[in-house]
This record gives C-alpha cells, sequence and structure tokens, in this order.
C-alpha cells in the first residue's frame, strides 16, 4: 500500500499538483513512522535540504519519502551526504556542486537528460542567480564535474543552446574548442552546405584552432555563429539518428521559432530579449527534450572575463 507516484508520475508533477502530492506523502509517512508531520519534515530537511520552492527538491522530496515506505528503516538509519568528490584539473574544471546526494528513485539529469538510478551521485551546479539565468535542477556525477573536461557532442549542443537563449556568445573551453574542431573536421561535407556558404566558419575554426595551440580559457564567437555550426552540423550529418542529431534538430527548431516568432508571442509584454526566448519556449506546439527542460542555464566559464565577440 504505497500513497506515493511512482518515479515516472513523479516527473510529470508540477505546481500546485505537485504540492499537493508533497504534502499527502508527510502525511502519509508521518502516519508509517508514528511520528508527528513536523518531524517528518524535519528528517526531510536533514536529508535533502529541501529549499520548498523548488519543484525539483520537492519530487526529490517525494523519491525520498517513498524510499522510506518502501524500507522502514531507511527513515531512522543515519544518512553520510554524497560529499564531493575528485575533480579533473586543468581548464575543463568546474566549481564544486553546492549540494549533492544520493538519489532516492529513478530519475533523469535536469541538464543532459540522462538517466539516474537510485543510489546515483546527484546534485546542484553554482547557479549565477541572476537573469537571465534560472536554476538547474537536479544533475547527474557527467555534468557536475566532466561535462567541461570530457565534453561529449551532446554537452556541446546543450552548451551552445544556452548560450544563444541568454543571447551573451558563445563561450568555449580549450577541450570543447578541440572537440567541436574535430566534429567539424569528421563532417567532410560540412562546407558545401547551405548555412556554411551563407556564413562561412573558416576564421572562427582558426580562432578555434589558436585557442587549442594556446589553451586558451574562454574563446567566444557570436550567437550567429553558434547558429551556423548547429546549422552545418545538421545539414551535413547523414548518419540515422544519434542523441546529438536529435538535439541539433531541437534547437534549430527552436531558434528558428525564436526568429519568427512562431509562436505568437506577444513582444508588447516580453520584449525580444530572453523572456521572449523563455515564452516562445513554453509556447512551442512541438516540445523538445531542451523546452521540457527550460533554462536559459548558466554553464560555468572558466574564468571571469567578458565576451569578446570579434
Ligand atoms: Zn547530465
Amino acid at each position: 500500500m504505497l500513497l506515493i507516484p511512482v518515479d515516472e508520475e513523479i516527473d510529470e508533477l508540477h505546481g500546485e499538483q505537485l504540492r499537493r502530492e508533497f504534502s499527502r506523502a508527510m502525511d502519509t509517512v508521518a502516519a508509517a513512522v508514528s511520528e508527528p508531520v513536523g518531524a517528518v519534515s524535519l528528517r526531510l530537511v536533514q536529508r535533502l535540504p529541501v529549499r520548498g520552492r523548488w519543484d525539483d527538491d520537492r519530487r526529490e522530496a517525494l523519491r525520498e519519502m517513498r524510499s522510506w515506505l518502501q524500507r522502514p528503516k531507511l527513515y531512522r538509519a543515519r544518512s553520510a551526504p554524497a560529499g564531493r568528490l575528485p575533480r579533473p584539473d586543468g581548464p575543463g574544471q568546474m566549481p564544486y556542486p553546492t549540494r549533492t546526494r544520493y538519489a532516492a528513485g529513478h530519475t533523469a539529469c535536469a541538464l543532459c537528460g540522462d538517466a539516474v538510478a537510485p543510489g546515483d551521485i546527484i546534485g546542484r551546479i553554482r547557479d549565477k542567480g541572476t537573469p537571465p539565468y534560472i536554476t538547474l535542477g537536479w544533475a547527474c556525477h557527467h555534468c557536475l564535474y566532466h561535462r567541461r573536461a570530457t565534453p561529449r557532442r551532446v554537452d556541446l549542443v546543450i552548451r551552445i543552446f544556452h548560450d544563444l537563449f541568454a543571447s551573451n556568445g558563445v563561450g568555449l573551453n580549450p577541450i570543447e574548442c578541440q572537440r567541436l574542431l574535430e566534429w567539424v573536421e569528421e563532417t567532410p561535407d560540412i562546407t558545401s552546405t547551405a548555412a556554411w556558404k551563407q556564413d562561412p566558419l573558416d576564421n572562427t575554426l582558426v580562432r578555434l584552432r589558436t585557442s587549442v595551440q594556446e589553451q586558451k580559457l574562454n574563446t567566444w564567437f557570436s550567437v550567429t555563429s553558434g547558429q551556423t555550426f548547429v546549422a552545418a552540423l545538421h545539414e551535413a550529418t547523414t548518419t540515422g539518428q544519434t542523441p546529438e542529431g536529435d538535439l541539433l534538430r531541437a534547437v534549430l527548431q527552436h531558434t528558428e521559432e525564436w526568429q519568427t516568432n512562431a509562436c505568437d508571442v506577444d513582444v508588447r509584454l516580453y520584449g525580444t530579449g530572453w523572456r521572449y526566448r523563455l515564452a516562445t519556449l513554453k509556447r512551442t506546439a512541438h516540445p523538445t527534450a531542451l523546452s521540457r527542460r527550460g533554462g536559459p542555464f548558466y554553464l560555468h566559464q572558466a574564468t571571469r572575463t567578458a565576451p569578446e565577440v570579434p
């Protein structure tokens, strides 16, 4: 008799509905462990530091409470925090997460969407906390520690997307520059694509190569060049479905919606900046993995330098 929703249902809960399930679950646990609701709430704060206002925290708290109902011993057990794990050295290093814990159930990373299993390390990245950036939910081990030191192609696309979303120019570290160069070089027909012909990126490639040679901590290129990279890579990639191919398609769709106001957003209310892009993303007729996760998220720069877009 478990009254707390299963993982897939928890992922779909938002706002008021999520708050209702959350307080219902507290009552259920309090009855099951014969303690007042206040004691359950205190136990949750010790385990999770629930901030209350974040839906992501409430979802993780629901998973935690369900694990208590399934294995009541866990409720009274002392639980060690996940703590800090070793970080890679060099230009791919990121600040330590602000919070880490062992996942209480099956879920997905809030940034890359990879599956997270119970017991996996999850955590919150150090946010900028100022507009246009919004707080990212619970991220996976790779996104907390390794996404800038051993970036996958999906990490590059996700980074470009959030930089386009915030519209500050696209900033890469030398490892990401190297990965992007390799991707372009492994896509032989890329210079014949319509996107490349319209906006050739040869000079940008020279800058990326120089940044790799000099191990420059941050290399910036313009939003337009970011869009061209995405469009040309998508156009030139003929191999079947890949995770990065799906993401490239999603970024293209959303940038096109932003450019054409395809979702009929009232620009008198939202302007033409990130608020407009967020409103467009929320109203899209064709939701993607990126629109469901939202943003824009601050994904870190190696140093605090202002964007220098030539
Ligand atoms: Zn991730």
